[in-house]
């Protein structure tokens, strides 16, 4: 085999999964069809650090988000990576929302979310002093980070490892052989190159399913549907009246949780995502100016001071999503294909948000996934 493990898409997951193996795998490709890492939705999101609130009980996603929080604030410790657990107000605006709020304190409680405070009005006005709530739930642990730095030391502690990351080269096929694969290549001069791995994880984000497709998995529950979320921008100065990331209560439509309020880490602050289901999967990125009275309308209930002039259009991000519109949410779908008969590769398809925020403890997930699978072949 000319390698242990490949790991196909250098997004911030495939960066988090190379730096996790390299550490006791010492062959390890990362390949990645861009000229640089995080091309993709890995830098175009909110960049915020979840606490794990909303998901359902048991699911990866809740026990990910949760362990991953811990796991990435001490990572950032350790390496310097620029954050701030500023944490967040999920913010109550009427009387039927109040209510709400005690149901989202136990599904948290349910996920080992056990640090979320009810406030009242005089609380919130000292924490918050620009913003209405009649109540407010305060997420401590909630954050925001620098991805793009993250996602950079993700790549020298692999490169540090001695794995190697390849830009510019597209996955293009993969065979099933003994005791592994062969991978085809195409690189940026149009050559096609074959190497074999014994495992294989495909973390190619939105074309996951594409590349599952490739080795022979065709599961028209894994088809990966695009779905997208534009960002309107604060305008200075108002851009600094928040400290908090500032939550509507969710209105519970199953597909996104309300045009909410981020700040990052450069002092900016953005309103949304939205969601809309794109009619095909293709990279539409275009900004929709025309929802900008939407996006004032949805969030001028708690942002008082704003008014329409006060926002921009600012970027838009594509989930991979795995649900069909309307339908509730599904979980990460993160496995070992041993079962389908391709024995060491491992998908990843669905990596839709708490993707970031989990972004280690995935790794240690499929980390933990190639050690049995590696212990069946022996
Ligand atoms: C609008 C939005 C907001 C979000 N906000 C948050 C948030 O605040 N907090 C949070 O935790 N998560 C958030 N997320 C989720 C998070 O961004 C994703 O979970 C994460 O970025 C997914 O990383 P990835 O590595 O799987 O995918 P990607 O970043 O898409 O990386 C996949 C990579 O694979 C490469 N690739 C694909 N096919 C091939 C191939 N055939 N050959 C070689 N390379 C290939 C691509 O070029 C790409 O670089 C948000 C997502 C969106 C869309």
């Amino acid at each position: 085999m000319d390698t242990e493990i490949t790991v196909i898409g250098a997004g911030v997951i495939g960066l988090a999964i190379a730096e996790k193996v390299s550490e006791e795998h010492s062959n390890v490709f990362l390949i990645e069809k861009h000229l640089s890492f995080g091309q993709e939705t890995s830098s175009r999101n909110s960049e915020v650090i979840h606490a794990g609130i909303y998901y359902t009980k048991d699911s990866l996603k809740a026990r990910l988000c949760v362990e991953g929080k811990r796991l990435l604030y001490d990572y950032c410790k350790k390496y310097d990576v620029p954050y701030n657990n500023c944490g967040k107000l999920i913010v109550a605006t009427s009387e039927e929302e109040i209510v709400i709020i005690e149901g989202i304190r136990q599904t948290a409680i349910k996920n080992g979310v056990d640090d979320l405070v009810v406030l009242e009005r005089e609380e919130i006005a000292e924490m918050e002093p620009n913003i209405f709530a009649l109540k407010a739930l305060l997420s401590p642990s909630t954050g925001i980070i620098d991805s793009h730095s993250l996602m950079k030391r993700y790549e020298t502690n692999t490169i540090n490892n001695g794995g190697q990351v390849v830009y510019g080269s597209e996955v293009t096929g993969i065979k099933r052989i003994e005791n592994g694969y062969e991978v085809t290549l195409l690189d940026a001069y149009k050559n096609n190159y074959r190497f074999s791995s014994e495992i294989v994880i495909n973390s190619a984000g939105l074309t996951s399913d594409k590349v599952s497709e490739m080795v022979g998995i065709n599961d028209d529950n894994l088809k990966i549907l695009f779905c997208k979320g534009e960002y309107f921008r604060v305008n200075p100065p108002k851009n600094r009246l928040l400290k908090r990331l500032i939550y509507p209560v969710p209105h519970y439509n199953l597909e996104g949780i309300g045009i909410h309020v981020t700040i990052d880490m450069g002092g900016g602050v953005k309103l949304g995502p939205d969601v809309k289901y794109l009619e095909t999967n293709v990279y539409d990125y275009k900004l929709t100016a025309s929802k900008q009275e939407a996006f004032y309308k949805s969030v001028k209930k708690f942002l008082p001071f704003l008014e329409y002039e006060d926002i921009s259009p600012e970027m838009a991000g594509i989930r991979s999503k795995i649900q069909k519109p309307g339908e509730p949410p599904r979980d990460f779908y993160i496995m070992e294909e041993g079962k389908r008969g391709y024995p060491g590769f491992i998908n990843l398809i669905g990596m839709e948000s708490p993707g970031l925020t989990s972004s280690i403890a995935i790794a240690k997930y499929v980390k933990n996934l190639i050690n049995i699978s590696t212990r069946k072949q022996l």
